[in-house]
């Protein structure tokens, strides 16, 4: 495979394979390694994604998944537990929130904050009230996920929500985080931005791989572009998965992948470079 990399991007990919062992390797799970689906609790990954992420984590410092979703739901979904190349993995949940360490198979699950329960009360009545009753509430512990792609217009109803779940959140100090046919509340504070940032320090990366697909992967991408600007020879390499119906966010990538199979093949790529 040969890529259309340039400038900050090229340099980041020539040091991945002259240097791998001083890379952090950091994706999104869902749309990235695992594929759309209309039922969120069986959005698996990719099947092959263990077998390539472990391939590689044999020669970097460090794979992580950093997601908006429970870190347990992605532990099961993702198949992470057990995988061979992948005894070090991180996954960070709920935005960083949470986490599970592979090496010693621990979760790190902070309590709720306060307003989610009263949000989880109020909510089926404000969507019986706008007639959106057949949305799906996704319980995420922490956040509460809004999905509308089940509804006959997703799109309409996705706009009808936005105003009054903003509302519904900020009554109790929660925010909305608009996502590709989601919307969720959840506490201020949280982003992957700052996930990553922390692992990168922890780590000691000084090159550092992100690869996601949606609007809560804008504040990551975000930090692979100002740690590669920071002056400290940090190299960085944004990958987008676009899946046909967010192309948007190809802008803030450096290379743009066909989905969870064009990452499978990125990392298969990598992974053969590597001598893996
Ligand atoms: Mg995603």
């Amino acid at each position: 495979m040969t890529y259309d990399l340039q400038g900050q991007a090229l340099l980041a990919w020539d040091q991945l394979l002259t240097y791998p062992e001083t890379a952090l390797l950091a994706f999104d799970f869902d749309g990235t390694l695992s594929p759309i689906t209309d039922d969120p609790e069986s959005a698996y990954a990719h099947p092959e994604v263990g077998a390539v992420l472990g391939r590689v984590g044999h020669r970097v410092a460090q794979v992580a998944v950093v997601t908006g979703r429970p870190v347990r739901t992605v532990v099961e979904l993702g198949g992470f537990e057990g995988t061979a190349g992948l005894d070090n993995l991180v996954v960070l949940g709920q935005y960083g929130v949470e986490r599970w360490d592979a090496t010693t198979g621990q979760h790190v699950e902070p309590p709720p904050p306060d307003g989610i329960a009263a949000v989880r009360e109020e909510l089926p009545v404000l969507l019986a009230g706008l007639e959106l009753a057949g949305a799906h509430i996704e319980e995420k512990g922490r956040a509460l996920g809004v999905h509308v792609r089940r509804l006959p217009d997703p799109q309409g109803a996705y706009d009808r929500l936005v105003g009054p779940l903003k509302h519904l959140a900020e009554r109790h100090q929660l925010v909305v985080e608009p996502g590709r046919q989601i919307i969720e509340i959840r506490a201020q504070g949280m982003d992957k931005g700052a996930a990553l940032r922390s692992l990168v320090d922890e780590v000691g990366a000084r090159c550092v791989v992100f690869g996601g697909d949606d609007l809560g992967d804008i504040p990551a991408f975000d930090v692979v572009a100002e740690l590669r600007d920071d002056g400290t020879g940090t190299t960085g390499l944004r990958i987008c998965s676009v899946s046909g119906e967010q192309g948007q966010m190809a802008g803030h990538a450096d290379l743009v992948v066909d989905g969870p199979d064009g990452l499978v093949a990125f990392l298969d790529d990598l992974a053969s470079r590597l001598g893996v």
